[in-house]
């Protein structure tokens, strides 16, 4: 693109959150010159390997209403529930794509198996008092009665929720819908990367790119989900989240042997593996995802273990006829994840510079919320600071847990995980050996660390294993951290 088109809006990244955005800007406000910045591959891009299961309360865990921040992304996740009906039939009129919700599934079915250890116990019975506290419609139903569902009898089902009003629905789909409206909008989508922002006096003027051109325009939105942390740099250390990236495998499949899954069905929400899900796409083909492990930088590539752990932990708690099903697919893609686990939206102290990331495993489903937030703001018709106080892009990470509650969680997560995985110990012990272990581990870390916070169990994953966690990136954001908000 030429740079002296006047551009009015660069939106940084190219998955589901700047597209919408774009999207419902353009729609909004028509004269206003929009243009989206980001590799046409999407290489990496959580949004193309999204389930994209649209789940709220299917997403429960025992964190989730605990907080008053937590409780403001559940209230988020909420609004989306009840905007998407809408936002998919406009999208179908605007992109013309008559067709974009043929993969949409009705229901979640939510099961308590005895495959994860004591943790889906609380997220489960924190799930049930979530549909009780909000009176969302949802039935308890047999596991047997579940089409599709036919695990192995050591991961057989002990109860199942059923939520009718959350399905999930293809997100490539989506995300091409999305991009065919907003180019019918008049948005212009730009191929390429940015390296940084152009910044004069506090204010942001521009975009420069990796090959060397600029893009100028006075207001900047930050989209790029898992690949935004270097562009954070644009900040003073400690001043916004450390970013992570929560890479997801997952595989879709065709089925070649039993009646396959007629709907979403779901564990809840385990944090080394994420809630293990299989989703009905059409056609015999299924969606079975994820898994979820944090590291410093994106992936583009699955890896043998995490592949081998989905497709083992699909064929045996989900369904045993999937040895028989074809791969159509591998998909890999990054969850954008602060490291409080917490959304980064709103203006920053740089002027007109924005920031919509950090959505981790839900971002997806709280896309069209998010967009008319945002857009809200842009158009000046509403103010982030208001709407979202607690995820204001600049702040001190917020913290879920103490320091010793963390330690304790991420045990207690560690031990989930391993028996999800096939744990199987001497007769003459019990679990708690590798608790002791997994506690200790987190106890080290934490007592090299002059200004530790209480950290997520998958947080805490990502570093405590690391030999060199002495000189981590994260060690020294939290001492940057120290001297910003002490
Ligand atoms: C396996 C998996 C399963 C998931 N399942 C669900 C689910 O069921 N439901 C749900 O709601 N959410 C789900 N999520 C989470 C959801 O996908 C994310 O929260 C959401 O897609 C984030 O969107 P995004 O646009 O911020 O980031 P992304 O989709 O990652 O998009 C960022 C874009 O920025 C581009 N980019 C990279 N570098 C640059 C640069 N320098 N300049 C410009 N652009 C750049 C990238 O190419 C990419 O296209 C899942 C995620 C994964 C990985």
């Amino acid at each position: 693109m030429p740079e002296q088109d006047s551009i009015d809006v660069v939106v940084v990244g190219n998955g589901v959150i700047g597209t919408s955005i774009a999207y419902e800007l353009a729609r909004r406000s028509p004269g206003t010159s929009i243009v989206v910045l980001g590799p046409r591959h999407r290489s990496g891009a959580a949004s193309m390997a999204a389930g994209a299961m649209l789940n709220t309360f299917g997403e429960i865990t025992k964190y989730t209403l605990m907080s008053p921040a937590s409780q403001a992304k559940f209230q988020l996740c909420r609004d989306a529930l009840d905007a998407w009906p809408a936002w998919l039939e406009q999208l179908k009129q605007e992109s013309g794509v008559a067709d974009v919700d043929k993969s949409l599934s009705h229901g979640t079915t939510v099961l308590l198996n005895a495959k994860s250890g004591h943790l889906d116990d609380e997220n489960f019975a924190a799930l049930l008092a979530a549909l009780a506290k909000f009176d969302e419609p949802h039935e308890e139903i047999a596991p047997a009665d579940i089409p599709g569902l036919d695990p192995l009898a050591e991961a057989r089902p002990l109860r199942a929720l059923h939520l009718p009003r959350e399905g999930a629905i293809d997100a490539r789909a989506v995300l091409s819908a999305l991009e065919t409206a907003a180019t019918r909008h008049g948005v212009r989508f730009v191929d390429g990367e940015a390296a940084g922002f152009e910044v004069e006096n506090g204010t942001v003027r521009g975009v420069s790119l990796a090959d060397g051109s600029t893009l100028s325009a006075g207001t900047v939105l930050l989209a790029a989900g898992s690949f935004s942390g270097p562009l954070t740099s644009v900040f003073e250390e400690g001043s916004v989240p450390a970013m992570f990236a929560g890479k997801g495998i997952a595989v879709q499949t065709q089925r070649r042997v039993g009646v396959g899954f007629q709907h979403v069905v779901r564990t809840p929400n385990r944090s080394g593996s994420c809630g293990l899900h299989a989703i009905p796409l059409g056609d015999g083909v299924e969606y079975l995802g994820a898994t979820n492990l944090l590291f410093s930088e994106p992936a583009h590539t699955p890896d043998i273990g995490m592949s081998e752990f989905l497709v083992q932990v699909a064929r045996e708690q989900l369904d045993h006829r999937l040895f028989y099903s074809d791969v159509v697919s591998w998909l890999v893609g990054n969850r954008p994840v602060a490291i409080d686990g917490f959304p980064l939206i709103g203006r920053t102290s740089i002027d007109g510079l924005l920031v919509a990331t950090g959505t981790y495993r839900d971002g997806f489903h709280c896309s069209p919320v998010l967009a008319k937030l945002v857009v809200d703001d842009i158009l000046g018709e509403g103010s982030l600071a208001e709407a979202v106080p607690h995820f204001k892009p600049e702040r001190r990470p917020i913290e879920s847990m103490t320091v010793e509650e963390a330690v304790k969680e991420f045990a207690f997560h560690g031990v989930s995980a391993s028996i999800e995985a096939g744990l199987r110990l001497p007769s003459h012990t019990d679990t708690t050996v590798l608790d002791v272990f997994y506690q200790q581990a987190a106890q080290r870390y934490y007592d090299a660390v002059e200004h530790p916070i209480g950290l997520s169990p998958e947080v805490l994953l990502s570093i405590v294993f690391d030999p060199d966690h002495a000189d981590h990136r994260i060690t020294r954001y939290l001492n940057a951290v120290h001297a910003r908000y002490a």
